[in-house]
């Protein structure tokens, strides 16, 4: 797996500029897969940054051990016997249960937010359960207060319910008056990219630093490629069939080349007999089973040796192939396609914006 990392610095930046305010870079899951570390120490410095966002205590420790000094925000709730370790490594909490408030203030002065659940039923207050954090939130002001959006599709009009529970949310405590100058976040890669600027203070993209979606109103850079080696190649007569479970045969003779890539890698097994490569230039079909290690492809059409290389997700021109087309191919989400490439697959980083 290639990471460009440079190409993330520009998503930010694009993405920040779009928003018209700065960002918590959401670094869960290991950076949706792509490597937190090596992400956090590309942007840390970055103006468009306000900080990152994690969902465990261990992720943002892992994150402080490798010389993360920025502000981090873990969006998840965690429970009550993880605060002091919080508070230890600096990672600000997302709270939502009063005697979880009273606890993080008898443990200093740090700040937290307020989680508001405004309808995906999750995490956070429910919205319309706010008046009864009214007083603790006026004896314990919150740094931010955020709520998370349901949609995952453009002209859901989710978004518009939400944002009113939220405003209601805030009303119903008093935020004007307990926080004056809290900052507000809602806004996810998919809010950013439907409406500009945003209403709140800080954005929260996640899987748009990595270059979807795309909508056309921000050019995202592309970030990743997924590659293999041919490792082996055969013959097969007609009716043969090929993996575990023989569930897909040779019509006719066909030549195959085996890749070193499976689903210990992160290359699905719901890509069985559907997911396409590309080598040397051609298109060519997974056929049969992705097994642990090896997955088979049929190179009748393609030049193809020993050694060459297959693309998997990215590459160049016509030939690309694009994150949402691939996970297409095996029926998931592009975002669980991304966070299982933390599994085996080396990672290796670029910075095309390099000297
Ligand atoms: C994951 C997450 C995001 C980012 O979502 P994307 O769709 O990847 O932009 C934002 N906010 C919260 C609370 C999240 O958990």
């Amino acid at each position: 797996m290639e990471v460009d990392l440079g190409a993330i610095r520009r998503n930010a930046e694009r993405l920040a500029e779009r928003a018209g305010v700065p960002l918590i870079a959401m670094l869960k899951g290991d950076a949706y897969g792509l490597g937190a570390i090596a992400v956090a120490h590309m942007l840390a410095n970055e103006n468009s940054v306000w900080g990152f966002g994690v969902a465990t205590v261990e992720e943002g420790a892992v994150l402080r051990d490798n010389g993360i000094d920025s502000r981090l925000l873990c969006c998840t709730p965690v429970t009550p016997d993880e605060l002091p370790q919080m508070q230890k490594r600096g990672i600000t909490p997302s709270l939502s249960r009063a005697e979880d408030i009273e606890q993080w203030r008898a443990l200093g002065t740090d700040a937290w937010h307020l989680a508001i659940d405004t309808g995906l039923n999750r995490a956070g207050a429910r919205w319309d359960e706010l008046l009864s954090l009214r007083e603790i939130v006026a004896r314990n002001p919150p740094e931010g207060a955020f709520t998370h959006f349901l949609a995952t599709a453009v002209d859901d009009a989710s978004r518009t319910l939400q944002e009113s529970r939220f405003s209601k949310a805030l009303a119903d405590c008093d935020m004007k008056r307990a926080a004056p100058n809290v900052i507000l976040h809602v806004d996810n890669s998919l809010g950013i990219a439907t409406r500009a600027p945003s209403p709140y203070h800080l954005a929260r993209p996640g899987m748009s630093l990595f270059g979807w979606p795309e909508r056309g109103v921000v050019t995202l850079d592309p970030v990743l490629g997924v590659f293999a080696r041919v490792i082996d190649i055969r013959t097969v007569q007609a009716g043969e069939s090929v993996s575990y479970g023989g569930i897909w045969t040779a019509p006719d003779v066909r030549r195959l080349a085996t890749i070193s890539i499976g689903h210990a890698d992160g290359y699905r097994r719901s890509f069985s007999n559907n997911a396409k490569v590309v080598i040397n230039g051609t298109r060519c079909a997974v056929v049969g089973i992705v097994t642990m290690d090896m997955t088979m492809v049929d190179v009748s059409a393609a030049e193809c040796g020993i050694g060459d290389v297959a693309t998997l997700i990215g590459g160049r021109g016509n030939q690309r192939l694009e994150l949402s087309e691939v996970a297409a191919f095996g029926d998931i989400s592009p975002y669980e396609l991304l966070v299982g490439f933390k599994l085996r697959l080396p990672h290796v980083y670029s910075d095309s914006s390099g000297p």
